[in-house]
C-alpha cells in the first residue's frame, strides 16, 4: 500500500543516491580484498563557502561508498602553472585514483586547462576534453555526473527512453549539451533550447521528458508542461522567502507542475544528491578501467 505522507510524483533523489553508493561500496569493499584502494583527492582552490558545502557533502558520500577522501585546499595566489604540476603529480600518484577540481576557481585560473590536465583515467567528473569527447561516440563511462544524474533520474520512472521526445533546455559544457548526448545515446528524440530559443512553452509543451539546466528560479510553471511529462530540474538558485530567510529552488516551480506533470525532482533532494552519487560511480568506472590497463592489481 502506498504511504500517504508521501508525495509519489516527487522523485526521491536522497533514495536512489543511498542504492547507488551502497552497490559502490559492495564494489570497493571486494576491491579492498585484491588490494589496497587509492584515495579520492578534492582541491579547492581559495576559500569558497560555496565550495565548502560540496565538499562535505562528496566527503560524506564517500565514506558511505568506502572510498578514502582528500581535501587540498590550495592558495588564492596559486598560479596556473603551479597547479598544473600538482596535477601532473597527482596524475603519477598510484595512491590517487581519482581527483575533482571543485569550482568555482578564483578569476585568474584557467579551469577548462585543469579539467584537460587530470588524466582521463582519474577524471571523476567526467570534466576532461576526452571524457566529454568519448559521449559523443556513446561512451558513457566517465560521463559528467550532473548530466549522468539526469540521465538516471530519468530511467527511475521506468519509461523505455527509445523515441521519446526529450526537451532540454540549457546547453553549457557541463550540463545541457553532455545530457543531449547521453539522452540521444539511449535513443530518445532530443531538442536543446537555450536563451535565444523563440517561444520555449512551445518546444517545452510537447516533450514527454523535460530537463531544465538554466539557473532562473520559476522559469518553468504548469503552463510549459505536458500532461504526464517527466520534469527533470537540475537549476539551483538562492532565494530569500518572505520570511526573510534564504532558500535553495530549481528552475520549475514544483509545487504547480507537480499537479501536472507524472514526475518532477524536488529541488533540494533531487538531482544533486545523485550528482555526487555518479562521482562514487565515476570512481568505481576509474578503478574498474585503471585495473583494465595494468596501473592497479
Ligand atoms: P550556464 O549558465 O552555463 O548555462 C545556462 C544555460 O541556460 C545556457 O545554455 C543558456 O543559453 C540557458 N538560458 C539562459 N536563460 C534562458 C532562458 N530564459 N530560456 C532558455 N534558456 C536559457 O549554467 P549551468 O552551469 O549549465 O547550470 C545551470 C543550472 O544548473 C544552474 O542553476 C546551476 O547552479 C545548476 N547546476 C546544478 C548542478 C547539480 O548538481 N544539481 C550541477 C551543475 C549546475
Amino acid at each position: 500500500m502506498k504511504d500517504a505522507h508521501i508525495d509519489h510524483r516527487l522523485i526521491d533523489g536522497k533514495a536512489v543516491m543511498s542504492r547507488i553508493l551502497d552497490e559502490v561500496s559492495a564494489y570497493f569493499v571486494q576491491a579492498a580484498i585484491g588490494g589496497r584502494v587509492a584515495r579520492l583527492v578534492s582541491v579547492s582552490i581559495g576559500d569558497s563557502p560555496e565550495v565548502a558545502v560540496y565538499v562535505r557533502n562528496q566527503a560524506r558520500a564517500a565514506v558511505k561508498a568506502g572510498i578514502r577522501f582528500d581535501q587540498e585546499l590550495w592558495s588564492n595566489e596559486v598560479s596556473q602553472d603551479e597547479c598544473k604540476q600538482l596535477i601532473s603529480e597527482m596524475n603519477d600518484d598510484p595512491e590517487v585514483l581519482g581527483i575533482i577540481l571543485q569550482r568555482p576557481v578564483p578569476d585568474h585560473i584557467n579551469v577548462r586547462s585543469l579539467q584537460s590536465a587530470i588524466h582521463p583515467l582519474k577524471d571523476v567528473e567526467g570534466m576532461n576534453p576526452a571524457s566529454i569527447g568519448n559521449i559523443v561516440y556513446s561512451d558513457m563511462a566517465l560521463a559528467p555526473c550532473t548530466a549522468a544524474a539526469a540521465v538516471t533520474l530519468i530511467k527511475e520512472t521506468g519509461l523505455d527512453l527509445k523515441g521519446l521526445e526529450v526537451v532540454m533546455i540549457g546547453h553549457s559544457e557541463i550540463v545541457g549539451k553532455p545530457v543531449a548526448l547521453l539522452l540521444m545515446a539511449e535513443g530518445a528524440t532530443v531538442t536543446v533550447c537555450h536563451h535565444m530559443t523563440r517561444s520555449l512553452a512551445i518546444h517545452s509543451r510537447r516533450a514527454d521528458v523535460l530537463v531544465v539546466a538554466v539557473g532562473k528560479p520559476h522559469l518553468i510553471g504548469a503552463e510549459m508542461v505536458k500532461p504526464g511529462a517527466v520534469v527533470i530540474d537540475i537549476g539551483i538558485n538562492h532565494v530569500v522567502g518572505s520570511d526573510g530567510k534564504s532558500r535553495i529552488v530549481g528552475d520549475v516551480d514544483t509545487s504547480a507542475v507537480k499537479e501536472i506533470a507524472g514526475w518532477v525532482t524536488p529541488v533540494p533532494g533531487g538531482v544533486g544528491p545523485v550528482t555526487v552519487a555518479m562521482l562514487m560511480r565515476n570512481a568505481m568506472t576509474a578503478h574498474q578501467r585503471q585495473q583494465a590497463v595494468g596501473w592497479i592489481q
